[in-house]
């Protein structure tokens, strides 16, 4: 279960208007910049809230300026970790409105997970604290077309895209299995891959123990190109 469902129960849900305006008042007067490492709740509302902004087209790029250079270039503290697709598109920073040093970003091709990238996942939560990590798919992924259209014709990408592809198998799999229609199989097959790699970061052995003791959640999420608006798992 994401941290959004738990959440859920405890009251948390989509920024309204007012509380994006706290958090936006509350970053631009620099408030929460130093307060990490907040907790999973605290930095998802603070993504949503960002992810609110953009939808808007009101973005403050916050921590973007020379101050803030400086304030991070001996250390940093990021409140979250988004692993998501390399697509020129859904740049983390810009989606959720952030800036120098609010998050580590990951970024493969369909957000796709070996034994190197979960190393680089593993980083923020075991050696920072960061308490939120966020697999976020989008619409429309390119690799996941290419994938689908190779697994569906028995197209071969070369050696090192057909990595791609084997690792996407598994959500095609899933999503084939699911009998979606035609025309939303590349949808399908993005959201179980998101929803496969959360379980697979769930499922690490050093991360593991953090989400049971409360302090690390993993999120899956999905980015609409058309409407900018991330939504939770
Ligand atoms: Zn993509």
């Amino acid at each position: 279960m994401g941290l959004l469902a738990v959440s859920g129960a405890l009251g948390l849900t989509a920024p309204s208007t007012a509380s994006a305006a706290v958090a936006t008042a509350a970053t631009a007067a620099g408030g929460l910049a130093h307060h990490t490492p907040l907790s999973a709740r605290s930095a998802l509302k603070r993504l949503m809230a960002g992810n609110c902004r953009f939808v808007k087209g009101e973005m403050i790029h916050p921590h973007q300026c020379p101050e803030r250079r400086l304030d991070v270039a001996t250390h940093q503290e990021p409140f979250a970790q988004v692993f998501s697709c390399i697509d020129s598109r859904v740049p983390p920073e810009v989606v959720f409105d952030q800036g120098l040093g609010d998050l580590f970003v990951i970024r493969t091709g369909a957000q796709t997970l070996d034994e190197l990238v979960q190393g680089s996942v593993e980083f923020g939560p075991l050696e920072y604290g960061t308490p939120l990590v966020v697999v976020m798919g989008h619409q429309r992924c390119g690799a996941v077309v290419a994938a689908v259209e190779s697994l569906e014709h028995g197209k071969d990408l070369g050696p090192y895209l057909n990595r791609i592809v084997s690792a996407l198998k598994p959500a095609y799999d899933a999503a084939k299995a699911s009998s979606v229609p035609k025309h939303k199989l590349v949808d399908a097959t993005t959201r179980w891959q998101t929803t496969l790699t959360v379980r697979a970061l769930e499922a690490d052995p050093r991360l593991a123990p953090l989400i049971s003791a409360g302090r690390l959640a993993v999120q899956g999420a999905y980015h609409s190109l058309d409407s900018g608006r991330v939504t939770w798992f």
